[in-house]
């Protein structure tokens, strides 16, 4: 199985790998950058050859990267979008020097302007990030939304619309969140309302798309369009919920990412739920 979860990156990027491992992980997910500025310090080199290294050394199977909050390809102010088209195009950068292969981004907000005018706003975005970025070995990859506000992608038609709007949707790919598509409305938790989700992800995405699963449990109810994360099986997706989907096959290959509460310090407690609903302990 692989799992991993959001790492701090305040220390740099080389001592992830460690970390990890001591945790009780295989993958990691990590900021690329400080996520409430826009630009940046060029990378340290000396730390990313270590970080790369350390992969290797502590078993860390693969890294993916979440985009900075502040992006939003969706915004009607033209300055607004563009600043936030740089900031991708940049991340992809510092990505492909960290040789992580996906950048995950929330699809952005319309601020009001509508589904219709954001969902088009967000294809000319991926658009322009693709035409105006060098880098080719790395991936932009859409998440599921809760639907918070004006925020688009909490139908999984909405991220088939931008997927087959865009002019490259081999450079396009999804993460999954299970706190985001259950907080927008997707049933997880009785077999039959877990299977018709899956069903209606496959219909709608396809699971050949999907390269990350983001897992976190729900703090709040079903369709309550609220974003909370809790830790696994104390939320309202609950322990049921995830041995309909860890179980799962379907997601044998994909990397599941806690971005659950309290982070590195409590991903454990996390950890030996998922092991208890593996050894069949909550049956
Ligand atoms: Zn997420
Ligand atoms: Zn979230």
């Amino acid at each position: 199985m692989k799992i991993g979860g959001h790492m701090s990156i305040s220390g740099g990027f080389s001592g992830i790998p460690e970390r990890a491992k001591s945790i009780g992980l295989n993958c990691a997910q990590v900021f690329t950058k400080n996520q409430r500025q826009w630009i940046s310090k060029p990378l340290n080199m000396d730390d990313v050859i270590l970080f790369q290294e350390n992969s290797k050394k502590y078993g860390l199977l693969i890294t993916v990267a979440h985009a900075s909050y502040l992006v939003n390809l969706a915004a009607p102010d033209n300055e607004n979008w563009e600043k936030s088209i740089k900031s991708m195009v940049h991340e992809m950068e510092r990505c492909s020097q960290l040789k992580i292969p996906y950048l995950i981004f929330h699809p952005g907000a319309h601020m009001g302007k509508g589904e219709d005018f954001g969902l088009n706003r967000i294809v000319d975005a991926i658009d322009k990030i693709i035409e105006l970025s060098e880098v080719k070995d790395v991936n932009i990859t859409l998440e599921t939304t809760a639907g918070q506000g004006t925020n688009l992608g909490y139908k999984f038609e909405h991220l088939n619309y931008i997927i087959e709007k865009v002019s490259d949707e081999k450079r396009v790919n999804v993460c999954m969140d299970t706190c985001h598509i259950f907080a927008a409305g997707y049933e997880l938790r009785s077999e039959k309302g877990y299977e018709n989700t899956m069903n209606e992800f496959q219909n709608k995405i396809g699971f050949e798309k999907l390269v990350a699963v983001h897992l976190n449990d729900s703090e709040k109810a079903l369709g309550s369009r609220v974003d909370r994360h809790a830790q696994i099986g104390y939320g309202y997706i609950g322990r049921q919920g995830f041995k309909n989907i860890l179980l799962d096959k379907r997601f044998q290959d994909v990397p599941f990412i806690l971005e659950t509460p309290g982070g590195e310090e409590l991903y454990p407690q996390d950890l030996n739920v998922i092991k208890e609903i593996f050894e069949g302990e909550i049956l």
